[in-house]
């Protein structure tokens, strides 16, 4: 089947009126970042934020046209603002340290979210979600990997997913799957190739609506691969997304803990609990001498972890192996279950799962902050 084009697309949505203005949401230029990946089609629609709420009818219809288009597999559709409303805080949600909006609706199947995150880029934030879905699942957690990694998103990569998803009849994406992982990610839809302009606050409601639209089904924890840093983005992702923890990485020095520090006061502002920092590259050891070398120093991140009162969840080495099985599909903990490595993850896996049980029984004995049925 040919591959649909933006023109198709564009002439398709000049059906769509813009029930005040008067004309259709095409020569309004209300049509924007247009996608279209292998006849998956996602895009935003800009409204005036006050109108937010009255428009979800018109971002459906909007979907509905395009995904009648032929060769079109998925349509995902964004309403954005097109500049924040003044005081009240914009379509990015509450200010920080604002209280996050309630958890309820979204991913009512889903026991609890839990990011992965980092406050830079290279410290091998995707390598440790993706093992530790892995170690979770092989823990018996029923587990989601969602790459909300929008700048590089490399966990289908990683879990050795090529494929793309497929759309049910009712417009719904079917996550892939791979190690018994369900997986979905922004590089489905969007080309890695393809620098990424979405705004901030796009980026949220992309995000929020790759969980409502998603068949996840039920699952014990979904595992958020989040994007680098404490931009906007991250901001809007932490305050929109229902997470019930926080894991950050980090590598051992200074510099880099610097960053960390600073997701890790994010997650505080916006009222998510921080499960923990994991020190990955923690250290190396020769493979043929055995000689053991702190290539970027050791043990900062657990005195980090002590400072701010957090705890550390353990060391991951700096491994050839670590590398090359995550960057080939095939990552650690399914290669060599049974070696160190994935018995490290295995055991801050542990760490997590009982965090999160915990935190359910405590959050059903007072406030239920995660789902509770
Ligand atoms: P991030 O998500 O933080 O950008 P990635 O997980 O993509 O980082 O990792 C960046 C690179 O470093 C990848 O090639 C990955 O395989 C490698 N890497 C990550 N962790 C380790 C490790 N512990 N040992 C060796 N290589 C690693």
């Amino acid at each position: 089947m040919a591959d649909v084009t933006e023109t198709q697309i564009l002439e398709a949505l000049k059906e769509i009126r813009d029930p005040d203005r008067g004309s259709d949401i095409v020569t309004l230029g209300m049509v924007s970042g247009l996608q279209v990946r292998d006849g998956h089609v996602a895009f935003a629609v800009e409204v005036d934020a006050k109108r937010g709420p009255q428009l979800e009818g018109l971002r459906k219809q909007a979907e509905g046209v395009v995904h009648r288009l032929p060769g079109v597999l998925s349509a995902t559709v964004v309403l954005t603002a097109e500049r924040p409303a003044e005081a009240a805080g914009g379509a990015s949600g509450p200010a920080p340290g604002a209280a996050r909006p309630p958890a309820a609706m979204l991913l009512p199947e889903i026991g609890a979210i839990v990011a992965i995150a980092s406050g830079k880029g290279g410290v091998g934030k995707s390598t440790t979600a993706a093992n530790l879905a892995l170690a979770l699942h092989a823990g018996g957690f029923a587990t989601g990997v969602l790459d909300a990694d929008i700048y590089g998103p490399s966990i289908p990569r990683m879990l050795g997913i090529s494929a793309r998803p497929t759309t049910t009849d009712d417009n719904k994406l079917e996550p892939m799957e791979n190690y018994g992982i369900k997986c979905m990610s922004m590089g489905f839809l969007v080309d890695e190739e393809t620098p990424m302009v979405w705004r901030g606050p796009m980026v949220g409601m992309a995000l929020e609506q790759m969980m409502r639209d998603v068949n996840w089904g039920a699952l014990d924890i979904l595992v958020v691969d989040m994007p680098p840093g404490t931009g906007d983005a991250q901001l809007t992702m932490a305050q929109r997304v229902p997470l019930a923890g926080a894991v950050i990485v980090s590598t051992p020095q200074d510099i880099s803990l610097v960053d960390a520090r600073k997701g890790l006061n994010m997650f505080r502002k916006v009222d998510v609990p921080v499960l923990g920092i994991v020190e990955n590259m923690s250290y190396f050891v020769c493979p043929h001498c055995g000689t053991r070398s702190e290539i970027f120093d050791h043990g900062g991140a657990r005195r980090e972890a002590d400072r701010l009162e957090v705890d550390f969840l353990g060391e991951i080495p700096l491994d050839m192996a670590i590398r090359e099985t995550s960057d080939s599909g095939h990552p650690i903990v399914v290669s060599d279950p049974e070696g160190d490595h994935a018995k490290a993850y295995l055991k801050i896996a542990r760490t997590i799962g009982a965090k999160i049980a915990q935190a359910r029984e405590a959050g059903a004995a007072s406030r239920p902050r995660i789902v509770v049925e």
